[in-house]
């Protein structure tokens, strides 16, 4: 399993180089057959060895010197409740972090909303990192969609696999700087439901094609 673990590795450390965490802030996590990878809490991504990577079994027990991420249990409830989803990416990137903070969830603003399964991206009610009343509203917050942000803490985003779900935190913090820099414009006039539905339908036919499974 040594590769996943490697895989899980460039994957925080792109999620670093990319701007959308800061330090040791966010963690990232995929699934295999025993459970899931995920990093360990409170390490530095450019200090990781694959031997370091915890492993987290289904029924939340987990395997290895270092402690699973504060957040396995949002991670793990992800992967029980969502079967599509083979990694998940939690960061705390300034513009995705800033409208959750100021509680805003990420309306119909820009038909690239339709990637993540529709509109609105939500929010997750505040709950304390780490628990599982977060777990719960992080689930509430994903129906549907692919990502979702955290009252005053980050966002979410989860894919079929590690690159994917990668490419999705960073397309969400994409949006939320574009959101935000349209609140400052005069605010952005917002998609009606019948064009959010349409951009979904497109995304599936015209768009997803040309991604290998
Ligand atoms: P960990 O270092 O425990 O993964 O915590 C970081 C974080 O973002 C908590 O929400
Ligand atoms: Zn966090």
């Amino acid at each position: 399993m040594l590769q996943a673990q490697k895989t899980l590795i460039q994957t925080a450390r792109e999620m670093a180089a990319r701007g959308l965490s800061a330090g040791t802030s966010g963690n990232v996590s995929v699934r295999v057959p025993q459970g899931m990878l995920i990093t360990p809490s409170a390490t530095p991504y450019e200090n990781l060895t694959p031997e370091m990577v915890p492993l987290v079994k289904p029924d939340g027990s987990f395997e290895g010197r270092l402690r699973p991420s504060s957040e396995w249990r949002f991670h793990l409830d992800i992967y029980l409740a969502r079967p599509e989803a083979g990694a998940v990416v939690h960061h705390h990137a300034p513009y995705t972090t800033a409208l959750a903070m100021a509680r805003r969830e990420i309306p119909a603003c820009h038909y690239m909303i339709a990637r993540f399964g529709g509109a609105p991206l939500r929010l997750a009610a505040y709950a304390l990192f780490g628990t599982a009343e977060l777990s719960t509203n992080v689930l509430a917050a994903l129906e549907g969609r692919t990502a979702c942000l955290m009252e005053n803490h980050g966002g979410i985003a989860i894919g079929r696999d590690t690159n994917a779900a990668l490419a999705a935190a960073t397309e969400l913090e994409v949006l939320a700087q574009q959101y935000t820099i349209s609140l400052a414009a005069g605010g952005p006039v917002l998609l009606s439901d019948e064009e959010v539905e349409a951009a979904v339908q497109q995304f599936a036919t015209a768009y997803r094609p040309n991604i290998p499974a």
